[in-house]
């Protein structure tokens, strides 16, 4: 069994950080042994990591990516393997991705389709939730046997009516599935039948620029739906989680049910603490690398935000992955608004840009940790396995330069898309050295990895439910 010696390094936890060196043996992480004046380590390993002045952190764990993924008669274009590997780039060594069940489809048929497209094809590990588009008796039945496949979680949609949109009175049925198997409902929270008559009454207006997406789809009917979803969860009993919760006034509500101890969690995503309104009325259709759903908003969202992801109001931060080419993708919405494809790329970015909310103070390193590893490995039960450094937990580590400085370009960047939604960021912070599994994968600068070393996670229950 191979073994790896991280010497030097600060290791940091979702409770707090300590300057010990991690000892790796085979996948899994063996011993965490804290530096003491005087303490010598005499052992033989197979190789000595450096990582001194560095934070060694659990590998990032991105529970809402869609590679791959259909949408608008066109589909996002990193795969599995170009998604993983960038992915593992930023220091990410799991996503779950969504499977995403067709109109008149089997649910298990869709779980068979997703594997064949990621079985093989993945530098890290993955997951899968499953997208719920067509309610009815065979569905409901099949959760359970989802759920045995080691996918428990079901994203429904209040948005894009036609396609993924479910109604209250479906949702409701599905909740109660949840609520008997324990299985959690993560909910795209827009009320898109209210959004339609506003995209309809703009384009009818002649108003067809990539701003009208975000002017059609107002916070208030993000934080209706919340509301709405919080409800009926509370009828059922079912645990929700809120997907890319972007607006101040759904965060509000999200809140006033934690209050009152429903479970109710919400993520955010980098995008919504980072850009806004401003970059979707960007001039020369450039607005329409911003467009995804919900829109981003206004900048004084930001704060409210940031004090979720303190709070723990927000729980989790991923990043919605869902890359469009600029060329060819993003442009079939040149003159119509509505038929921009709806996603931006992130999965690489997610850490070091929450890295600068450290960096700023607007989070500890500790919660850093917290929401992008520990949370949602226990949300959606991975933990202790992924999340952790800890014996006995995958061999998924970090190693992160706080001091680095990197600027962020579509030049450089390794998803399979022509744009970033960051050309010229400054950073401080870069990923060192990762690992998967124990294996090597990104180390100084350069890729390691194996096409196919990623392996199928069957989750367990989410740990958070009360
Ligand atoms: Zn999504």
């Amino acid at each position: 069994m191979s073994t790896i010696l991280i010497t030097g390094g600060t290791v940091v936890t979702a409770s707090g950080t300590q300057d010990a060196d991690v000892l790796v043996e085979g996948e899994k992480i063996a011993t965490v042994i804290a530096r003491r004046p005087g303490l010598e380590i005499d052992m033989t390993v197979d190789r000595i990591i450096d990582a001194s002045g560095k934070y060694v952190l659990p590998g990032g764990i991105d529970v809402h990516t869609h590679m791959e993924m259909p949408f608008g008669g066109t589909f996002s274009v990193d795969t599995f393997e170009t998604g993983t590997k960038a992915a593992a780039w930023g220091g990410t060594t799991t996503i779950i991705d969504f499977a995403v069940q067709a109109k008149g489809s089997s649910l298990l048929a869709t779980l068979d389709k997703w594997h064949e497209k990621a079985d093989g094809n993945c530098v890290v590990d993955y997951g899968f939730h499953m997208i719920v588009s067509d309610v009815n008796d065979t569905t409901l039945k099949e959760m359970e046997s989802c759920i045995g496949a080691g996918v428990n979680s079901f994203k429904m949609f209040m948005a894009y009516p036609g396609v993924f949109y479910a109604t209250d009175g479906e949702i409701l049925l599905a909740m109660q599935r949840a609520a008997d198997t324990g299985a959690v409902i993560m909910m795209h929270a827009e009320n898109g039948i209210a959004i339609d008559q506003l995209v309809a009454r703009a384009l009818a207006a002649g108003k067809t620029t990539p701003v009208q997406h975000g002017l059609t789809r107002p916070p208030e009917l993000e934080a209706e739906a919340t509301h709405r979803a919080i409800t009926l969860a509370k009828v059922t009993g079912a645990p929700l989680y809120v997907v890319h919760l972007s607006a101040a006034q759904a965060l509000q509500e999200i809140a006033a049910a934690r209050d009152t101890g429903q479970n109710v969690f919400a993520e955010t995503c980098p995008q919504y603490l980072y850009l806004s309104l401003d970059d979707l009325a960007r001039p020369d259709f450039e607005g329409a690398k911003y467009v995804a759903s919900p829109p981003l908003r206004p900048r004084e969202h930001q704060g409210s935000l940031w004090r979720g992801l303190r709070t723990n109001d927000l729980s989790v931060v991923s990043t919605d992955h869902c890359p469009f080419c600029f060329k060819e993708q993003k442009e079939l919405g040149r003159g119509d608004f509505s038929k921009i494809p709806n996603g931006m790329p992130g999965v690489e970015h997610r850490m070091d840009l929450l890295h600068q909310g450290v960096a700023a103070g607007e989070l500890s390193l500790a919660r850093w940790v917290e929401v992008a590893c520990t949370t949602p490995a226990r949300m959606f039960g991975l933990y202790p396995r992924k999340g952790v450094i800890a014996p006995g937990s995958d061999a998924d580590i970090v190693i992160y330069d706080p001091a680095a400085k990197q600027t962020l370009s579509a030049r450089t960047h390794h998803m399979n898309v022509d744009y970033s939604a960051y050309e010229g960021f400054p950073l401080t912070g870069q990923v060192q050295t990762v690992l998967s599994r124990g294996q090597v994968v990104i180390d100084g600068g350069e890729y390691h990895g194996r096409t196919g070393h990623g392996q199928f996670l069957r989750r367990g229950l989410s740990q958070y439910l009360s």
